[in-house]
């Protein structure tokens, strides 16, 4: 059953998104050569905590850590360790934060000094996939839009697409209904309706899209170990149109990066 928000329990939501968006700016500015997850993983619960919330993933499902970090390979799940990150590698960090009894849940990939090109392209690729997505999610449309935008916009580039993990409805509870698939079919799923709130996250593959788990009961990682990006923002629905609650501005302010991605990507198809 889809939880619909009221504007107020939007606002909250709202609130809880920018305190992990405003993590991810922190870490971006520490994630580099020689630095362990298990690191940043402290930082980041130190800052979750002095802004007021408690870290979402901690303890969730019993999961050890704040963060999801998950390099390389890694889809998504990885457990923070004292692995030192090294030049060319890339991070997927997932950060939740729980404040108001709402969830915010969102992820950036990192690129550790300088990473092959092939690499790179898939990072972007995934992003924008994230926000081809994110233009689907309107009144009229359906679960199936959505997965079908970042389905289609991802394997024309040849990438592969996890299936076996999805985005999903947040509220007072991390994962709520519906889930939100990143395959799928035009017109297919259940009705978007205003004042609901989702997670999308794309998890994109540069070579094939099966998985595998370690025995670790968590990390997910991709079957011909080559790399995996994931990004994800927080949505809701109002005036029948979507209205990013998470912003990636904190990592680009960080990163010295020039973007009005968040803008261009949502106004262009918008206007339609
Ligand atoms: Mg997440
Ligand atoms: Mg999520």
């Amino acid at each position: 059953m889809i939880i619909v928000k009221t504007a107020e329990e939007i606002e909250l939501m709202r609130e809880s998104a920018l305190i992990v968006s405003k993590t991810l700016g922190m870490l971006a500015e520490e994630v580099k050569p020689g630095v362990t997850t298990l690191y940043l993983d402290t930082m980041a619960e130190t800052f979750i905590r002095d802004h007021g919330a408690v870290p979402g993933f901690l303890g969730l499902y019993d999961f050890p850590n704040s963060l999801c970090m998950s390099p390389n390979a890694q889809v998504v799940h990885g457990i923070p360790n004292d692995t030192p990150l090294e030049e060319g590698d890339i991070i997927s960090i997932d950060c939740g934060a729980l404040k108001n009894d709402f969830y915010g849940d969102h992820a950036y990939t990192f690129e550790v000094g300088e990473v092959a090109p092939e690499t790179k392209k898939l990072l972007q690729a995934t992003k924008e996939s994230l926000y081809v997505g994110i233009r689907e999610l309107k009144i009229g449309n359906r679960v199936g839009d959505v997965g079908y935008a970042i389905q289609k916009y991802t394997e024309d580039r040849g990438y592969g697409v996890v299936r076996e993990l999805v985005g999903h409805g947040l509220g007072r509870k991390m994962h709520e209904d519906p889930e939100m698939p990143n395959y799928g079919k035009r017109g297919r799923g259940k009705k978007f309706v205003e004042g609901m709130v989702v997670a999308i996250e794309p998890m994109i593959n540069l070579g094939t899209r099966r998985i595998k788990q370690l025995n670790d009961g968590w990390t997910i990682l991709t079957a011909d170990g080559k790399p995996s990006a994931h990004f994800e923002h927080n949505v809701a629905i109002v005036d029948g149109k979507p209205q990013l609650l998470s912003t990636f501005k904190y990592v680009y302010e960080a990163l010295g990066i020039q973007s009005d991605e968040e803008e261009e990507f949502l106004q262009k198809k918008l206007q339609q």
